[in-house]
């Protein structure tokens, strides 16, 4: 059984069709990816030609310049990768017309209200066109965001089998058999099918190659054109690209090399200290969008070694990365308060009661206004790089519960702000972090106001734990 496949019980292709189509959505490489992968066999056994269709549309939740200019620097690559192995790849920018979609909005009311609009109103058009005409249609399995939605939304509009393929984790998503509820539950697992799927993965060219006629003209970026193209969609131009970072998998492995030379060594010892950001690998937006695979960066990591470095740097990238992709493909409550473990969220109602310290206003929140100077930093790393460190991340989430009036608030506020911020937000990892705030992949630790049993981590002990002034200095 291949656990990477996820196809609906009817799934024969459909006669007639001209090609296979690849829609791309989270996979955006093009090597290591088994929906690729998938598309090529299926297509090679047709005797069709394959196509990869690539939309980058205006109004997904959250579209900025920082997105969008990650998105569009790693189109640049895929056009060099498909080529160099004869795939027919075409890229088609939405710019759109109406105001960019703001979801969830802001205020403190807003989460009730349904603001969006369709996912699939501007693109279906063209995707569906596609559609039509292929055999087979073959995408990213992905568990949470917009894509769940994406996929079955399709699947509903065209007569073409839809099929979605698993490239995000090292062990397919449905090969755990249920929910894991902590890292120590699924560990074992993941490390008992390590061997076999930590392997590298297959690169075939498809068998037949001739070109595709499409119905529309693909935009094919350059780095000079991506500053213009961006301006032109109607997204949110206040936050911008992220100055620290660049996208697609040029640059995805560009990082690899420098961690892997630098700081894997210092990984085990280093990680903790956000005033250290070269011992981590700050691969996080890479992975999420699929610009460099886990098996690349693994294999490379354990060649690397040391080993005990590695072993610690495994149990990130495999253990607390894929217990997060299994919460959100078992729990498709993830992104909701019913996501919380049941203990936390009965001990969290209970101290909803316990005053506050002080209430902030999500616009304080935002722009990093509030009365402690740390956890500005913190968010201002967000405002500024689109990425912050992990121990600067539980930090930041842990104290925010104390500045909102009850978890379900602290949730809203928490997702917002990492998702419209960080690079590598919108992600399993997004909810399974906010998620370990509330107390998710956690047990009960001692009792105290606002938290109750929930962990809680204070932002004036951490001055006991690194250098304070050190990182409120650099993120100033
Ligand atoms: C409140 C909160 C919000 C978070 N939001 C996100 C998010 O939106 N996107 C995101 O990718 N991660 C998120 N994390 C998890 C973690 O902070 C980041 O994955 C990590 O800081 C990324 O930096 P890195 O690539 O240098 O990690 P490294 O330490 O170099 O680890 C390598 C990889 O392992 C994975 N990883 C590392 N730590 C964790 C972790 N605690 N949980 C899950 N996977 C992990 C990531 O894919 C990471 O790229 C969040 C954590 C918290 C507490």
């Amino acid at each position: 059984m291949d656990y990477r496949v996820h196809a609906p019980a009817e799934s024969r292709p459909r006669p007639g069709g001209e090609f296979v189509l690849y829609w791309m959505q989270t996979t955006q490489r093009a090597h290591d990816n088994f929906a690729l992968n998938f598309a090529i066999e299926q297509a090679d056994t047709l005797g069709l030609p394959l196509q990869v269709y690539h939309g980058l549309r205006h109004d997904y939740p959250w579209a900025s310049d920082r997105i969008h200019t990650w998105i569009l620097e790693g189109v640049i690559d895929l056009y060099a990768g498909f080529a160099a192995r004869g795939i027919n790849y075409a890229f088609w920018l939405d710019e759109g017309t109406e105001s960019y979609t703001q979801w969830p909005a802001g205020g403190r009311d807003a989460a009730a209200a349904p603001v969006h609009r369709s996912p699939l109103t501007v693109h279906r058009s063209l995707l569906a066109q596609l559609a039509d005409r292929a055999a087979l249609v073959v995408t990213d399995f992905f568990p949470t965001f917009i894509v769940p939605r994406q996929v079955r939304s399709l699947r509903g509009d065209v007569a073409t089998p839809v099929i979605a393929v698993d490239s995000a984790t090292l062990v397919p998503m449905a090969y755990h058999k249920k929910e894991h509820g902590n890292a120590r539950g699924i560990r074992p697992v993941l490390m008992e099918a390590l061997p076999h799927y930590l392997w590298p993965a297959d690169n075939p060219s498809p068998r037949v190659q001739r070109p595709v006629e499409l119905p529309f003209d693909p935009v094919r970026p350059t780095a000079e054109s991506i500053p213009s193209l961006v301006a032109r969609c109607d997204i949110d131009h206040a936050v911008a690209p992220s100055p620290m970072f660049r996208g697609g998998t040029a640059a995805g492995r560009a990082r690899l090399h420098d961690f892997l030379t630098t700081g894997l060594r210092h990984y085990a010892d280093l990680r903790n200290d956000p005033n250290e950001p070269d011992a981590v690998s700050r691969l996080s937006p890479y992975l999420h969008f699929g610009n460099l695979s886990i098996h690349e960066i693994l294999l490379a990591a354990r060649a690397a070694g040391p080993g005990e470095q590695y072993a610690r740097f495994l149990d990130e990238a495999l253990t607390w990365r894929e217990v997060s992709h299994n919460f959100c493909y078992f729990n498709p409550k993830h992104r909701t308060p019913e996501g919380m473990p049941a203990w936390a969220r009965e001990q969290l109602r209970e101290h909803e009661t316990d005053p506050r310290p002080v209430l902030y206003s999500d616009e304080d929140l935002e722009f990093a206004r509030t009365g402690d100077e740390l956890w500005n930093a913190a968010q201002r790393s967000y405002l500024r790089d689109g990425w912050m460190h992990n121990y600067m991340r539980m930090l930041w989430g842990k104290a925010v519960l104390q500045w909102t009036p009850n978890a379900a608030e602290c949730l809203r506020v928490l997702e917002h702000l990492n998702n419209k911020y960080s690079l590598d937000g919108r992600d399993p990892n997004s909810y399974g972090g906010i998620m370990w705030t509330f107390g998710k992949f956690d047990r009960p630790f001692y009792r105290r106001p606002i938290y109750g049993t929930v962990r809680y981590q204070s932002l004036k002990a951490a001055r006991e734990k690194f250098d304070v002034p050190r990182y409120i200095a650099a993120m100033s």
